[in-house]
């Protein structure tokens, strides 16, 4: 079964990118009929409301939230994280995403002054050089809950990769800067 790509908005083609490099197949997600033909479910970089108004106009919010509390494998990037996140900090009135991992997630947490940077990160279970990781208009992981673990942070300590037994969110994008370490970590989750 091919790895679905949620494909209503953002960084999708680039995320089908890297899994092209890494040769694996992809499908992109916009219909139930697309989802229950994916072995796991990639959420992009984007606008995480926006991504959760055309999602609720494709019908697709309550299925991918049931698929991924079922345990479809899942990985979201930056308004992936925010989609997947039980707590959205900072989002509009009443934003609600699909839920997966027990975190509390700040939306545009870096503000105005620093919206975009990049910066090499250590990650658990990557071993060196360190991750090239763009951060744009990101968010970071407030609170872990029961059963996540973090497996990056900032040089002061700001969480912005965590997981759980099936579940990836991380605050940048690997998609962007030719890093293909993280979805190969991914993929290793999917098995
Ligand atoms: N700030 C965006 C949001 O709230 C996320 C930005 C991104 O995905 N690069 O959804």
């Amino acid at each position: 079964m091919p790895i679905g790509v949620l494909a209503l908005q953002g960084d999708f083609r680039e995320h089908i990118n890297v899994l092209k490099q890494l040769e694996v197949e992809t499908i992109e997600v916009r219909t139930i009929a697309d989802l229950a033909k994916s072995k796991a479910l990639i959420i992009p970089g984007g606008e995480s409301t926006v991504i959760h108004n055309l999602a609720t106009s494709f019908g697709l919010v309550n299925p991918i939230r049931d698929a991924i509390s079922s345990g479809l494998p899942a990985f979201g990037t930056c308004a992936g994280l925010i989609m997947l996140a039980d707590e959205i900090l900072d989002g509009v009135p009443d934003q609600t995403g699909f839920g997966g991992l027990d975190v509390s997630v700040r939306r545009n947490a870096f503000g105005n002054q620093l919206e975009s940077f990049e910066a090499q990160l250590s990650f658990e279970g990557i071993s060196d050089p360190g991750i090239e990781a763009a951060f744009i208009r990101a968010p970071i992981v407030e609170r872990v809950g029961s059963g996540v673990r973090v497996l990056s942070e900032l040089s002061d300590g700001r969480i912005v990769a965590v997981r759980n037994e099936t579940v990836l969110g991380i605050s940048f994008h690997p998609e962007i800067s030719g890093e293909l370490r993280v979805h190969e970590y991914f993929l290793g989750m999917v098995g």
